[in-house]
């Protein structure tokens, strides 16, 4: 079978994680048991665990002028994703997030930073390889403008869209209308539809809207009946990223032509294996251990 070329528009950024006993008060310093980079971000993350599971994966994103920038792009690549598309801002920083995990618990700030430089122009740049893609993915931590534009895009060329609404954030009507499938989890899926009956909902997107429910797997209207794909029961150790390998991995399968059930089966096995490692990239699965979990 040949490889389907997906391509990927979203964020990038390193994750500063500090573990410590305690989390500090407003002008209290603490010390901390250990520190750790990390790299993540929605797009980063999905373009990773899309080309982990054999598609040919382009990101479309920016890093910093930074070394942050450098590590970022090195580990695209080593994870075999093409980083024609991905350029470093200048005078700008690298997307980061600054995490503490203490108490059992985590506080998160996060720095846009070189990612608010995803723009409609920024995109356009890779406009001939969005025409000959078999399918885009986008999120939402870049600009609405550019969700906007990209589902613009991709209506115009024919070129299916998966827009997976994360981080929170309501969805011009307009983009809806325009991209092919939309993948909230039930927080996201409050946020877009809030006040609306979810089963109507689904209705009026019949096998467009695809709602994850954690370790119950993933609802949708497939036309005649609203139904419930459930997920693999594992033992979880980090949830961290299971929406980042569901999104690719019904992505691949999508792409790859499979029927819609099938692609959500597929993107279910991968997702309950992923939150079976630590951390979001670390747990992603490669293609051979989905399928395995599929025979
Ligand atoms: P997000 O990570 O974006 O909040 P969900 O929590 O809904 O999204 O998880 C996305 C998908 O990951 C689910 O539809 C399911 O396939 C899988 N998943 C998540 N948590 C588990 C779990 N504990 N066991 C098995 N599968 C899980």
């Amino acid at each position: 079978m040949k490889k389907p070329t997906i391509a990927v528009i979203g964020s990038s950024s390193m994750d500063l994680v500090v573990s410590s006993d305690k989390r500090p008060q407003a002008g209290e310093t603490v010390l901390g048991k250990a520190f750790d980079t990390v790299p993540g971000g929605k797009g980063a993350n999905q373009a990773v665990a899309a080309a982990r599971l054999g598609a040919d994966v382009y990101m479309i994103g920016c890093v910093g002028e930074d070394t942050y920038g450098e590590e970022i792009t090195a580990n695209l690549k080593k994870n075999g994703v093409r980083t024609d598309y991905v350029e470093p801002v200048t005078h700008e920083r690298s997307g980061t997030a600054h995490i503490i995990l203490a108490e059992g618990d985590n506080s998160i700030v996060v720095v846009k930073g070189a990612n608010d430089h995803v723009t409609p122009e920024y995109i356009e740049k890779a406009e001939e390889l969005l025409k000959n893609s078999d399918l885009v993915m986008i999120q939402q931590e870049v600009p609405e403008e550019t969700v906007v534009h990209a589902a613009e895009l991709c209506s115009r060329y024919g070129v299916p869209l998966l827009l997976n609404p994360a981080p929170a954030r309501p969805v011009p009507e307009v983009v809806l209308d325009q991209v092919s499938y939309v993948t909230p989890n039930e927080h996201e899926a409050a946020v877009l539809f809030g006040g609306l009956a979810l089963s109507e909902v689904l209705q009026a997107h019949q096998n467009k809207l695809f709602i994850t429910e954690g370790a119950a797997g993933v609802r949708y209207h497939n036309g005649r009946q609203e139904v419930l794909v459930p997920s693999f029961p594992v033992k979880a150790v980090d949830t961290t990223g299971a929406g980042d390998t569901f999104n690719a991995a019904f992505a691949v399968a999508i792409a790859e032509g499979k029927e819609m059930e099938e692609s959500l089966r597929f993107a279910n096995r991968a997702a309950s294996l992923s939150v079976t490692g630590f951390g979001a990239q670390g747990g992603m699965p490669s293609r051979q251990s989905v399928e395995e979990g599929l025979e």
